[in-house]
């Protein structure tokens, strides 16, 4: 130890980087961490939990309008204010920056708040132009929004301004078909925005069973947001009003107030100096780790999406987690990518864990499948007429759950339990012993047919 500075130096505090840091310094390792933004990384200062709270700020929108079923006299003129939300959010990301700040330090983790880059198998130069030197180096620094190369994408946005826009548009144009495209159309859309979203295939969220994103497609439609496929944005020009004239081949042009690109995101590796230490990166640009999360070389690991296995933060902590127990507490630890639960928070969310159908026909070949497609009572009393869908894929031979998916109300929150019964690889039956828990959606679960 004598001969570094540090056991351990960590390029990024966000999610991955952040746990393995703490972690390591309560293991006992002499720790700092880098970071040139803010401590807390994409999750905590621009991607889930300031999405999340405009997710439940959006959906006041709907359930004002349900209010009135519910006897409540809701004014017509009832307005929202985007500015209050958005500077309520932002307060509470600046809270938990601190928050983070603060747990690095309770554990004695130095943070160096500069840009740090790697300077050999054991060296980290500082924007400052200092050098510091660490017996292991781990590389935290994460993705960014991939923005095309197209004349005018100076006009668009990312997700990453999302969170600090100064008006409401009124028009907005989407780009991708993925998580963060969907999250905010409903977003958005709620907001009373007219949203178009379009995508180059003819498949949102393509990793999703296709019957709950075929369930989303319509909904979404019957809201009002528009869809458009097999499109792609040429190009933006500015008008003189300040509004965007948006050019697509094969569709009619678009002028809105508002370009959002969430085509994927692309690993930070980009003048990192990973060079200098030989690190690996695959073809994609993401650093290429072994099951430890060792890069090619061998004091230097990665963690999250840099690395770009699963680009989702309860992954990215367990990934730094399982390095700093490998490394620092002699405990080699990998991390089970199998059955990993996700959502998207769309307007209603959707949920799944394990395969969906198409994946297990091709596996597994005998499959059998049992759904339940139901209108909450809630939406009832409402007169909303917006159906939630649960399926269930079960392995024909053994009955094993292999799959469940779902929307509806709070269909990530009951996912996050059955997705302990699945992965424990639980079977229908075991389900079906279960005595319903009446009246909730969740029920729906054990009484599947
Ligand atoms: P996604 O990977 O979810 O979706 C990307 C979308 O953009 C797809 O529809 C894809 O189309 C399209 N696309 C990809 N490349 C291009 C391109 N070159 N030109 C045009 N379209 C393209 O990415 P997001 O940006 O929505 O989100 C990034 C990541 O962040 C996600 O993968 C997810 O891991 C994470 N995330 C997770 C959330 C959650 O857990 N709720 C929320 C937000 C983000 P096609 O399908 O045809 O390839």
């Amino acid at each position: 130890m004598a001969d570094y500075d540090y056991d351990l130096f960590v390029i990024g505090a966000g999610s991955g980087g952040v746990r393995a840091a703490r972690v390591s310094a309560a293991h006992g390792a002499k720790v700092a961490i880098a970071e040139d933004h803010q401590v807390g990384g994409t999750c905590v200062i621009r991607g889930c939990v300031p999405k999340k709270l405009l997710v439940y700020g959006a959906h006041f929108a709907e359930d004002l309008k349900d209010a009135t079923r519910f006897g409540w006299q809701v004014p017509e003129d009832c307005a929202f204010d985007w500015p209050t939300l958005r500077d309520n959010v932002l307060a509470e990301v600046e809270r938990l920056n601190g928050a983070y700040t603060n747990t690095l330090e309770s554990h004695d983790v130095e943070i160096i708040l500069e840009r740090a880059t790697v300077a050999g198998p054991h060296e980290v130069k500082l924007a400052s132009g200092e050098t510091k030197t660490a017996k292991y180096i781990l590389v935290a620094v994460g993705a960014r929004p991939h923005m095309p190369d197209i004349p005018g994408i100076e006009h668009a946005v990312s997700s990453n301004e999302m969170f600090h826009l100064d008006e409401m548009p009124k028009r907005a144009l989407i780009a991708g078909g993925g998580y963060i495209a969907n999250e905010f159309a409903g977003i958005l859309h709620e907001f009373a925005c007219e949203v178009t979203l379009v995508n180059r295939s003819d498949v949102i969220l393509r990793q999703y069973d296709q019957s709950i994103r075929d369930r989303l497609l319509q909904l979404s439609m019957t809201k009002g947001i528009d869809f458009r496929f097999h499109c792609e944005i040429e190009k933006i020009e500015k008008n003189e009003d300040g509004s965007l004239h948006v050019t697509m081949p094969g569709h009619s042009d678009m002028d809105v107030d508002l370009v959002l690109f969430a085509t994927g995101r692309v690993p930070n590796t980009e003048n990192l100096g990973l060079d200098s230490a030989n690190v690996e990166l695959d073809d994609k640009g993401a650093i290429t780790v072994d099951e430890y999360s060792k890069t090619s070389c061998d004091s230097i690991y990665a963690v999250g999406d840099v690395t770009n296995r699963v680009q989702l933060t309860p992954v990215a902590i367990r990934e730094g987690q399982a390095f700093a127990d490998t490394v620092f507490n002699d405990k080699p630890t990998t991390v089970d990518y199998d059955c990993i639960p996700s959502a998207v928070f769309s307007h209603p969310p959707m949920a799944g864990v394990g395969m969906t159908e198409g994946e297990a026909r091709n596996t597994l070949g005998s499959i059998k499948v049992y759904t339940s497609d139901f209108r909450a009572m809630k939406n009832v009393l409402a007169e909303r007429n917006e159906r939630a869908l649960y399926k269930m894929i079960t392995d024909a031979e053994t009955g094993k759950i292999v799959g469940l998916h779902m929307i509806g109300p709070d269909a990530p929150e009951i996912l996050q339990a059955a997705a302990v019964a699945v992965k424990a690889g639980l079977t229908k039956a075991d389900f079906d012993n279960v005595v319903a828990l009446h009246p909730t959606m969740a029920e729906e679960l054990v009484l599947l047919k």
